[in-house]
């Protein structure tokens, strides 16, 4: 540890803020290429400093040190012959970051950004969402710099049976539960749990999540994160008297966050006037379709461009960044990391925005989140709003351990008092560290406290 922690205890502001900036200033010496691992560290490092304050004995544990290098690093080989006969070669990931409050749990992403940087900070932020879930399970996630546009279904089933003949050695029920993510959905999954099955001589049903229903999927999983980010909206909202009823949405993406997002926004009353791809976006006044979106994206390689086709009424403007210049009250960006930057964010509070929240993983840049706090817009944070994919695949795990099945409406019901209690802990940890409101600072010491104290009572180790 590098304070020392005896000379400062009589100042414990110093001592809290010395203890984080020299244990952030290390991660960076160590780290030093990991731009997006750095950005999330960098968030949670500054709220905690009030914790730190109060309970200096955590920095004794070295919990700061401890909690941002992963139990372990899993990279290898992925090598899949395409329809042609030719032979390529990926690489694989998997994160198990932290296994404090349970099996390591997160998703697969399949896309050609996926570097470590990516995947740690992926997995990292997982650590902290799944503990404000309040279920048992640790931080955790996976991928592979594969790109699965332009495949087809046998090429994308041979990439998946060959990532999954490495990958099945480090997972199981209560070891390493991996669900899906960016390029990830049901079919991918159902290839890595056939695979898995086959490996390892039979059937075992609680090794991954967002299975399809057919086999042991949670009814309820696929629209969970869309949900779960507008109910969690819907609740800071409305303690602040504003609503989805009437209001305009923006919703980035088109994938499975977005779609049920937009799904969610529209029955309570919003009208969404924008979404997109990564080619561009669709813009309609009068409120976009989210069937035809969903039948778009169901068909095989089709781009949010098609939309037009069906209502001709809708604008397509190619590239994405565009999106942020609508004038609207409400946005929730579902796509992915970075995409709304300070530029973006500025137009969009010239533009009359209300409020944000997060259905991808850290689309904010932090200059963009500081605006939007310093501007007064109310702000949910990814690690809360979107913790309601992995709070459902959890009740997945549960489903399958009990060998039954809650019907779709027991699922929400249970969704929504998950998402009503994130945002509780968050309004109150904030209040109770003096950030009032902030519900960043408050996701991340609610998310860390659990996780801190399972670290403290399972020892130094
Ligand atoms: P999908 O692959 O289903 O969808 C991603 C969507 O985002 C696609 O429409 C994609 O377009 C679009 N997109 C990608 N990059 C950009 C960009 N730069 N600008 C605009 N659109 C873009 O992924 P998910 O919906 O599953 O995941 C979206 C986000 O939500 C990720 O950050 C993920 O980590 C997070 N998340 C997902 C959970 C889940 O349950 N699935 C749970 C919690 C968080 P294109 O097809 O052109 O690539």
């Amino acid at each position: 540890m590098l304070t020392n922690v005896n000379e400062t205890y009589n100042d414990p502001k110093k001592l809290a803020n010395d203890y984080v900036h020299d244990v952030y200033k290390q991660l960076k010496v160590r780290n030093p290429d990991e731009i997006e691992f750095l950005q999330a560290t960098r968030e949670i490092f500054d709220s905690l400093r009030p914790v730190f304050m109060k309970n200096p004995h955590y920095i004794d544990h070295g919990i700061l040190e401890r909690i941002t290098e992963p139990d372990r690093i899993i990279t290898f080989r992925v090598t899949w012959e395409d329809d042609q006969g030719k032979v390529h070669v990926n690489r694989g990931y998997r994160i198990q970051f932290n296994s404090e409050l349970g099996p390591y749990k997160g998703g697969i992403r399949y896309h050609p950004s996926v570097n470590l940087s990516i995947m740690k900070f992926l997995a990292f932020e997982q650590i902290f969402k799944n503990s404000l879930t309040g279920q048992p399970i640790g931080g955790g996630k996976g991928g592979s710099d594969f790109d699965p546009k332009n495949k087809s279904e046998r090429e994308i089933m041979r990439f998946t049976q060959s990532f999954m003949t490495e990958l099945s050695k480090y997972l199981g029920p209560d070891k390493d539960v991996p669900a899906g993510d960016i390029g990830v959905g049901r079919r991918e999954v159902g290839y890595m749990a056939g695979q898995y099955n086959r490996i390892n001589g039979g059937f075992e049903p609680g090794v991954f999540t967002g299975k399809d229903p057919n086999y042991g999927g949670s009814l309820g999983r696929q629209e969970a994160t869309g949900y779960g980010t507008v109910y969690f909206a819907e609740e800071m909202l409305k303690t602040n008297d504003l609503s989805f009823k009437g209001s305009r949405v923006i919703v980035s993406g088109s994938g499975n966050v977005s779609t049920y997002a937009m799904e969610k926004a529209i029955e309570l009353g919003a009208t969404v006037i924008a979404c997109s791809d990564s080619s561009g976006y669709i813009y309609d006044e009068n409120g976009i379709d989210v069937e035809t979106v969903k039948q778009i994206k169901e068909g095989s390689g089709e781009r949010i461009k098609t939309y037009r086709k069906y209502h001709e009424t809708a604008k397509y403007v190619k590239g994405c960044e565009n999106i942020w210049s609508l004038p609207c009250e409400i946005v929730l960006p579902c796509a992915t990391q970075n995409e709304l930057d300070e530029h973006a964010a500025a137009t969009l509070i010239q533009n009359g925005l209300k409020a944000i929240a997060e259905g991808a993983n850290m689309p904010c840049t932090q200059e963009a989140i500081e605006l939007f706090q310093e501007k007064g817009i109310l702000f949910a944070p990814a690690k809360a709003a979107n913790a309601g994919g992995v709070a459902v695949s959890a009740m997945e795990m549960s489903q399958n351990s009990m060998r039954l099945n809650w019907t779709a409406e027991e699922v929400d019901e249970k969704l929504k008092e998950v998402m009503k209690n994130i945002y509780k802990s968050c309004v109150e940890a904030a209040e109770k560290y003096g950030h009032t409101g902030d519900l960043v600072v408050g996701a991340n010491i609610a998310g860390f406290l659990k996780v801190a104290n399972a670290m403290v009572s399972h020892g130094i180790r």
